[in-house]
C-alpha cells in the first residue's frame, strides 16, 4: 500500500505554537524583510538587538517556517558552501578570522538559543561524511580533504577517520573510512524557525503571516489591498525569490527531499551508533544528509530536482519515483531498519547561487539588502548572513562587513545572473544524468574501473560548466 500523504515530520511535530497577524493596512517602517524563514528571521533579530530603535517588520507568506526554514535536514554547519574559494583569496591574519567567524556560527547559534529559551533539539555532534557503498568514495573524501588543507584547515577542522573508526560512530553499509568534522550541530529545523520568530518579535520585531508580498518597487513591498514602505527593503526568498524579476536569475531554485522512518529501537540504535547525534552523510554527489533526530528517527534526504522557469516546489507525491529511490538508498545503507516503516516524506526548494558561492550585499542606492545561495547549506549561513546584514545596514564597525562573502560593491545589478531558460533547465538535467550514471556505475560493482572514472569526471566537469 502507498503512503498516503505527505507530510513534513518537523512542521508535524510542531504545529505553531503562535500565530501572527497579516499586514491588513498600509504602514511604514525602517527596515522590512520579505520572509520569515532563518535569514529573514536572523536578520529581523540582529538587527533590534543591535539598535533597539529601530522599526523592522517582516511578512511571510504563510507561516514561518513555511519554506526550506521548516523543512531542512537540520544540519546546522558552522560554514559556507564553497568556503574555500573565499579563504584562499585571503592571505594569513584575514583568513583566519574569517575562518573563525565561520567555524563560530555553531556556538553563535547556541548560545543565542540559550539567551532567548529556543527549544529546538539541538545537539552539537559534529558531522560525518562517510564513504560508503563504493570504493570511489574514499578518493572523493581524500581529494577533498587535501582542498581544505589547503584552505588552511586542519586536523581539528577536518580528520580522516579510518574504517574503524568511522564505523564506531555510522554502523552503515560497506563503510570504509570518512571525513569528520566537529563543526556541525544538528536541530530540528521548524523549532528553530517557530522559536526564533518568537525572540525576534519579543524584542519588538513586528511579524505579519499570511502576508505575501506581490509588488517590490524601490521603498515598497505591495501586498493585497496594502503597502508596506520601508527604507531598506530584505529580500529573505531563497529559493522563492525568482517570483520577483528584480531579483530573477540571482539564485538557481533546486529542489531537495528528506524521508523520515517510525522511532527505531534501542537494538537497531545500537547497530546504527550516531550516539551524539552527529549529523552524516555519504560522500557521493547524490549529496546524501541524514541525523539522528531527537525522537530515535532516522531521517534523511538528497538533492533533487530543478523546475522549468526556476519555479519553487513545496508538493510532491509521496508515492513517487523520487521517494522511492531515497527508500532504496536509505534501507541498502542500514540493513538495521528492517522493516521499519519511513512514512514521512517530504520536500522543498533552496537557491544556489552562481559559482555555488553564497553571498551578501546591501545596495544603498536601491535600498535592498540579501543574502543567500547558501547551496543546500543554509541553516548555520542564515545566521551568519543575519548577522551580516545587520551590520552592513547599520554600518557597524565589526569586521563581517568587511568579510569576502560580502560582495565590496554592494550593487544589485552587480550579482552574477544564472543563464535565461531553458539554458539552467538543459545544464541541470545533464549534471544530474552524469551524477545518475556515476552512482549507476559505481555502485554496480562490475562496471569497469575506466566508465567509473570516466563518469566521475564528465560530472564534475558539467558541473563546473553550469556554475
Ligand atoms: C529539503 C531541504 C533540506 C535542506 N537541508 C539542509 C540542511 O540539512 N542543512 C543546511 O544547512 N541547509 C539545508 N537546506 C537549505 C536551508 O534549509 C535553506 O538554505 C535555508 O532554510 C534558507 O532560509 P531562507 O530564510 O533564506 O529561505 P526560506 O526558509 O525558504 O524562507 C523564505 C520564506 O519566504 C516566504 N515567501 C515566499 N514568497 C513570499 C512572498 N511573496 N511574500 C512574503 N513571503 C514569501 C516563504 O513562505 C518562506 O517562509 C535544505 C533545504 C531543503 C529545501
Amino acid at each position: 500500500m502507498g503512503i498516503e500523504s505527505q507530510a513534513c515530520l518537523w512542521l508535524d511535530q510542531s504545529p505553531a505554537a503562535r500565530s501572527w497577524p497579516p499586514l491588513t493596512q498600509s504602514a511604514s517602517c525602517d527596515v522590512a524583510v520579505i520572509g520569515g524563514g532563518y535569514t529573514g528571521l536572523w536578520t529581523a533579530y540582529y538587527l533590534k538587538r543591535m539598535a533597539p530603535e529601530l522599526d523592522v517588520a517582516v511578512l511571510e507568506a504563510e507561516t514561518c517556517g513555511y519554506g526550506a526554514s521548516g523543512r531542512n535536514g537540520g544540519w546546522l554547519i558552522g560554514g559556507l558552501a564553497n568556503q574555500n574559494v573565499h579563504l584562499l583569496s585571503l592571505d594569513g591574519e584575514r583568513r583566519e578570522r574569517a575562518r573563525r567567524r565561520l567555524f563560530g556560527i555553531v556556538d553563535e547559534v547556541a548560545a543565542v538559543l540559550a539567551r532567548e529559551g529556543v527549544e529546538c533539539d539541538f545537539a552539537h555532534g559534529g558531522v560525518l561524511y562517510a564513504a560508503a557503498r563504493y570504493p570511489e568514495q574514499e578518493a572523493m573524501g581524500r581529494n577533498w580533504l587535501r582542498e581544505l588543507r589547503r584552505a588552511g584547515h586542519g586536523e581539528a577542522d577536518f580528520r580522516w577517520l579510518d574504517r574503524e573508526e568511522a564505523r564506531a560512530q555510522l554502523g552503515a553499509r560497506d563503510v570504509r573510512g570518512g571525513v569528520f568534522s566537529p563543526h556541525c550541530a544538528v536541530v530540528q529545523p521548524a523549532r528553530l524557525a517557530q522559536g526564533l520568530a518568537r525572540a525576534a518579535a519579543r524584542l519588538g520585531v513586528r511579524i505579519h503571516e499570511h502576508s505575501p508580498v506581490r509588488r517590490l518597487a524601490p521603498g515598497v513591498a505591495g501586498l493585497d489591498g496594502c503597502d508596506l514602505s520601508a527604507d531598506v527593503i530584505v529580500p529573505a526568498l531563497e529559493g522563492a525569490a525568482g517570483q520577483f524579476s528584480r531579483l530573477g536569475r540571482c539564485l538557481l531554485p533546486v529542489q531537495s527531499l528528506l524521508l523520515a522512518t517510525e522511532p527505531l529501537s534501542a537494538a537497531q540504535w545500537d547497530e546504527i551508533g550516531l550516539g551524539r547525534r552527529q549529523a552524516f552523510g555519504d560522500l557521493s554527489r547524490m549529496v546524501t544528509y541524514g541525523q539522528r533526530s531527537a525522537d530515535g528517527r532516522l531521517v534523511f534526504g538528497a538533492r533533487g530536482g530543478y523546475r522549468l522557469g526556476g519555479r519553487a516546489q513545496w508538493d510532491f507525491d509521496p508515492n513517487g519515483a523520487e521517494f522511492a529511490w531515497r527508500e532504496r538508498l536509505l534501507r541498502r545503507l542500514f540493513p538495521a531498519l528492517g522493516a521499519t516503516a519511513a512514512p514521512y516524506r517530504w520536500g522543498g526548494t533552496l537557491g544556489v547561487a552562481r559559482a555555488f558561492t553564497p553571498y551578501a550585499l546591501f545596495d544603498r542606492r536601491a535600498g535592498i539588502a540579501m543574502a543567500g545561495g547558501y547551496g543546500g547549506e543554509g541553516v548555520g549561513a542564515a545566521n551568519l548572513m543575519g548577522r551580516t546584514l545587520a551590520e552592513l545596514i547599520l554600518e557597524r564597525d565589526g569586521d563581517l562587513a568587511s568579510m569576502p562573502w560580502v560582495m565590496p560593491e554592494g550593487r544589485l545589478e552587480r550579482v552574477r545572473r544564472w543563464a535565461p531558460e531553458p539554458v539552467p533547465w538543459l545544464g541541470y538535467h545533464l549534471v544530474r544524468s552524469a551524477y545518475g550514471l556515476e552512482e549507476k556505475l559505481c555502485a554496480d560493482g562490475s562496471a569497469p574501473a575506466w566508465a567509473r572514472r570516466g563518469a566521475g569526471k564528465l560530472a564534475a566537469a558539467l558541473e563546473a560548466l553550469l556554475a
